[in-house]
């Protein structure tokens, strides 16, 4: 497993203690937490630079715009886009797919169009294109998973048919921790004329990716989730989509003329910023990136493939454990979610915290792939860059503990 523990000194909260126990977050899908290098940059930020920006003539708010658009060119960078100007700062995965929803879908899809999603979305590529759906007439339909939890592809060529205009899909299940099948699914929307857009929530954080290589058409992703601070995010989008794409909200920053009845709009990215953009929460981002970039994304990747496998081979050792996902590691992330006999995972949850241990429990905005599983709700650990190995350990005792305090044997 490559060793990142040494990581582990830059993130101040891991210091502290929960119930009078050493903290092992095991919630990074939901957000992850903080390096010394983000916290110190927005604070940087603030007590330097501070003004509005694109602008102001003078020095502050020249330096404030200068720290906002490098912020946009690493993360720009970081994600393989050559051009920056394809990369709109948002607040987070689900203002990025409500743009593409509202500016792109609503000026695109007619009655009887198709939507395409897949049964492992989270409720936020889920909704915004239902209501899209609603105010066109267009109809959504689904790629199922299947028993492997995985996203199947049997019917993939009647699904995304010559109707479809929008294919919709997540890199990775925050649930399942299963990838989504983004090459082939985009191949397919591709060949109909569609255009695909990736909820990357759970895939930017965690390996190397490359729009440029990618070839889809959108891809959204929540800034919180990789080490920066919350509201912060991005949606970067083939120039000529976002060229095409009509602006969601209107505002000061975010036009190139306003008259009384008319208005034109800012070349992009700008056209989609409307009013006082996040400057410190972009800062930060660009310090996460910076962050993340130093570690390199493969040995993140394989760091959390190794706890993965640990972690999956530790809790299938747990009497009455059992994990929904993917057994195949190279098809899936560091996200487990399982069930512990029949306990409800909002009593494992608070137990374990009482050991320390944080992990997430409920649907995970997930209903329609809950339903799929049969099951309510699960508990969800997930790891990052400074998990370890005892974290693990950690959490399987906890379980046991659990199942005492239950009863189960
Ligand atoms: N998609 C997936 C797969 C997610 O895990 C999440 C966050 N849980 C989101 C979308 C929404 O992200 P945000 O709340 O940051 O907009």
């Amino acid at each position: 497993m490559a060793d990142l523990r040494h990581l582990r000194q830059d993130f101040p909260i891991l210091d502290r203690t929960v119930n009078g126990k050493r903290l092992v977050y095991l919630d990074s899908a939901a957000t992850t937490q903080k390096p010394r290098s983000v916290i110190e940059a927005i604070d940087h930020y603030y007590r330097t630079s501070n003004a509005n920006v694109h602008r102001g003539a003078y020095t502050l708010s020249v330096e404030a715009t200068e720290a906002y658009e490098n912020a946009r060119a690493k993360v720009a960078d970081f994600i393989g886009a050559t051009d920056s100007d394809e990369l709109v700062f948002t607040r987070g995965t689900t203002t990025g797919i409500n743009f593409v929803a509202y500016g792109w879908g609503l000026n695109h899809l007619t009655e009887g169009d198709r939507i395409v999603l897949t049964g492992m979305e989270h409720h936020s590529n889920i909704v915004p294109w239902q209501l899209v759906a609603r105010h066109t007439g267009a109809e959504l339909a689904y790629l199922p998973i299947n028993e492997d939890y995985e996203v199947s592809l049997d019917d993939l060529d009647t699904v995304v048919n010559s109707r479809t205009k929008i294919v919709a899909l997540s890199g990775m299940s925050n649930v399942t921790g299963a990838f989504g099948p983004v090459a082939a699914v985009s191949a397919a929307a591709r060949s109909v004329g569609a255009i695909t857009v990736v909820d990357a929530a759970q895939a930017v954080p965690h390996a190397p990716l490359d729009v440029a290589l990618l070839g889809v058409d959108f891809l959204a992703f929540s800034g919180h989730k990789m080490l920066g601070p919350t509201g912060t995010g991005g949606l970067w989008g083939r120039r000529d989509r976002l060229e095409e794409m009509e602006p969601t909200e209107g505002g000061g920053e975010m036009i190139s003329d306003v008259g009384l009845y008319e208005s034109t709009w800012a070349p992009i990215p700008h056209k989609f910023e409307a009013g006082t953009p996040n400057i410190a929460g972009a800062v930060g981002l660009g310090a996460a990136v910076d962050y993340l970039s130093k570690v390199g994304m493969s040995e993140v990747r394989s760091h959390e493939r190794a706890l993965t496998k640990y972690g999956i081979e530790q809790l299938s050792a747990v009497p009455h454990l059992t994990i929904h996902g993917p057994a195949d590691l190279d098809n899936r992330g560091g996200v487990i979610s399982f069930q512990l006999a029949d306990v409800h995972p909002h009593d494992i949850a608070t137990i374990l915290d009482q050991e320390g241990v944080a992990v997430r429990a409920g649907h995970h905005c997930a209903k329609p792939l809950m339903r799929s599983l049969g099951v309510p709700a699960t508990a969800r650990a997930s790891f990052y860059l400074y998990n370890t190995p005892e974290d693990v350990d950690a959490l399987v005792a906890a379980l046991h503990h659990a199942l005492e305090l239950f009863g189960v044997s």
